[in-house]
């Protein structure tokens, strides 16, 4: 069983899985994985990954994408799902759900921020019916989606890949923005669109999407990526929506490929499960390219060397 721990009075959980089995000289930093030879990714391996769920024919043969669990999972489906406390002050329940691999692409070399905004697409898509899948089970509470790429970023495989990861707690990170929108008579986020599609963050807009490098941005190219009409979660987005949402993603990777910047990218929603409250999707985007280190861990403030109006510059091509 892989332990869910509560801090003893924050709202701030961790997970704890030592059958990752690590000794401490196993930490010490390896370079990254680049060569194609023995990536349990790549076609033709296919058989070196864990039980594949599901997949996505590729037109020309073969496939295009493709998802099983991870080898290395951070929750699994053992163990009691429901927290309880001992002693006031340890709250613990098993790190129960599932944790998926999506493989996006057969080819070593190709990364997302290679693909076409259809690709991108695909992959939204594939996104919104694992969302749907994994949040149908027994005591799942959310379901986060999101991606590593580089080492920087988390990343140790090379090889383009998404996670899916379904887990038994409302995640601190969604309940905090959800109950910060609680505090407006209307969602905040519909505003927010609306101002910074006109200001000097301004970075992407289509008819359905918008992106923009937000006002108080953590990360160095930090940028967020909202719809226009507001929704909650993936599944309610039509169609064309999607495909706005693409677009503008891809947008955004093709600028940090000029980088060549670790990022990670998270969805972040509302299930239908948490019934009384509201909320508007977007993907928020982390470029990986500076260390938060003392200063940040200290006191929760983030310096930021990039202002998000420079960093918009950038998205919208005015600065090399
Ligand atoms: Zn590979
Ligand atoms: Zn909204
Ligand atoms: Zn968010």
């Amino acid at each position: 069983m892989i332990e869910l721990r509560k801090d003893y009075i924050l709202d701030r959980w961790v997970i704890l899985a030592p059958s990752r089995k690590k000794r401490p000289r196993d930490f010490a930093r390896q370079a990254a994985d680049t060569a194609s030879n023995a990536c349990v990714f790549c076609s033709g391996n296919e058989k070196l990954t864990p039980k594949e769920i599901g997949r996505i024919n590729s037109p020309g043969g073969g496939w295009a994408m493709r998802w099983f669990q991870n080898l290395f999972p951070a929750v699994t489906e053992e163990g009691p799902k429901e927290a309880r406390t001992d002693n006031s002050f340890y709250t613990f329940a098993a790190a129960y759900g599932s944790h998926e691999i999506i493989v996006e692409t057969p080819e070593h070399g190709r990364q997302l921020w290679d693909f076409t905004a259809e690709e991108v697409l695909q992959l939204l898509m594939l996104y919104r019916e694992r969302i749907t899948e994994l949040g149908k089970k027994d005591s799942i509470k959310y379901v986060a989606v999101f991606k590593n790429h580089g080492l920087e970023a988390g990343a140790s495989l090379a090889h383009s890949h998404s996670q899916v990861a379904s887990v038994n707690i409302l995640p601190q990170q969604v309940r905090e923005e959800t109950e910060a929108v609680k505090n407006h008579n209307s969602c905040p986020y519909c505003r927010i669109i609306e101002t910074e599609k006109n200001s000097y963050r301004r970075c992407f807009e289509n008819n359905y999407a918008v992106a923009f490098t937000p006002y108080a941005s953590r990360f160095n190219f930090e940028i967020w990526i909202f719809p226009r009409r507001h929704f909650r979660q993936l599944s309610d987005a039509t169609a064309d929506e999607l495909q706005g949402i693409s677009q503008v993603l891809q947008q955004v990777l093709a600028k940090l490929r000029e980088l060549n910047a670790p990022y990670n990218y998270v969805l972040h929603y509302l299930p239908a499960t948490e019934g009384s409250s509201d909320f508007h999707f977007h993907i928020e985007v982390q470029p990986r390219l500076s260390t938060w280190a003392g200063f940040e861990f200290n006191t929760g403030i983030v310096i930021n060397s990039v202002t998000p109006e420079d960093a918009a510059r950038f998205y919208r091509g005015e600065e090399r």
